[in-house]
């Protein structure tokens, strides 16, 4: 095991041994590589720096109780990736070799997996692009998957703590019938400059409104949003809402502590109804939202006074993060030993 202060992590990048390539050529994907570098080196015309011919993956594994390595939901993480080659018109990464490029990457950096009881975990990131040169707008006919690692620390430094978030009108993330529900870095560039002017007014995060009607609720930034009233989880339906898998086995979990689940449009007017509100996604497993305030409106609506989350996102938190950990049976077989 490596000598890190693993609970000071950020989320962030930081070196580890090895990283692993596969590149797609003459209509076939070629062998697994295993390279120490950093860096790629690509035609300057490749489709990924002129068309943004990319897409990535975020996946976690854990150290758990027990010691051993497990990956969640991996399986997930393959399928959306590709659909996101589909949308963008990439080769697609067959499950096998996402599996077996994902497992190797893992037992390469094993040092890296950060021990049990520390909060921090390994981040994983596939990323799929067009490296192939075309000067006119078409699909590149060479593309380059690779996965790298990076110990990330804990989320929440301070605890589980709930945050603010900016409700914009002046910014999409994506177009109704465009790329918003693949996992896309073009979503991420547009994304951008709403992002950092909440955070320098002060807030962690942005929630964006449907493109089209500004009338419901759809990403939370980089995140799903949900909301929890009267015993039910509800979170937007919405073709711009990237599919997150933390989303899904929220919605899971929800059922099974006995919330009833909702997914379908969800109209601004309706935050001020709802007794908790989160953000969730892989990074966090869930933020919980303290206040939005509606920055063209200059309206807010609070879920949070004490500066505690609510007792339905405490839950859903502890379990899925108990499940990640191998704290408690793993009854919908989420969870991949890694050997
Ligand atoms: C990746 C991502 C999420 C979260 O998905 P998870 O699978 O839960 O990590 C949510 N929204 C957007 C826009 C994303 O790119």
């Amino acid at each position: 095991m490596k000598d890190i202060k693993w609970g000071e992590l950020p989320f962030g990048y930081s070196k580890t041994n090895y990283n692993v390539r596969c590149y797609y050529r003459d209509g076939k994907w070629g062998s697994i590589e295993t390279t120490s570098s950093e860096h790629v080196s690509i035609h300057m015309a490749a489709t990924a720096l002129h068309y943004g011919q990319e897409a990535f993956e975020g996946l976690k594994a854990f150290r758990g109780k027990d010691g051993q390595i497990r990956l969640f939901r991996w399986e997930e993480n393959a399928k959306r990736l590709q659909k996101s080659a589909e949308g963008i018109m990439m080769a697609e990464v067959p499950t096998e070799l996402f599996m077996k490029m994902i497992m190797r990457v893992i037992k390469l950096n094993k040092e890296f997996v950060p021990p049990y009881g520390t909060g921090a975990s390994l981040y994983l990131r596939p990323v799929l692009f067009g490296s192939g040169a075309q000067v006119g707008v078409k699909p590149a006919d060479e593309y380059l998957f690779m996965v790298f690692v990076t110990p990330v620390g804990p989320y929440f430094k301070e605890g589980f703590k709930p945050v603010d978030i900016q409700l914009v009108r002046d910014y999409d993330r994506a177009a109704p019938l465009g790329t918003g529900s693949i996992k896309v870095g073009g979503n991420y560039a547009a994304s951008l400059r709403p992002g950092t002017r909440a955070h320098d007014e002060g807030f962690a995060s942005v929630l964006f409104l449907d493109a089209k009607e500004k009338k419901y609720i759809d990403e939370a930034g980089p995140a799903n949003f949900f909301g929890i009233k009267d015993g039910k989880y509800i979170t937007p339906d919405s073709n711009t809402v990237l599919p997150s898998i933390t989303n899904m086995s929220l919605r899971q979990i929800a059922e099974d502590i006995g919330l009833t689940v909702e997914r379908r449009s969800v109209p601004v007017e309706e935050l001020g109804t709802f007794e908790e509100a989160g953000a969730c996604g892989t990074a966090a497993i869930i933020s919980p939202i303290g206040k939005i305030v509606d920055r063209e409106l200059d309206k807010t609506y609070t879920f949070s006074t004490d500066g505690e989350p609510g007792p339905w996102s405490t839950k859903l938190y502890e379990r899925l993060l108990a499940i990640q950990l191998g704290e408690v049976e793993d009854t919908h077989g989420w969870n991949t030993i890694v050997e």
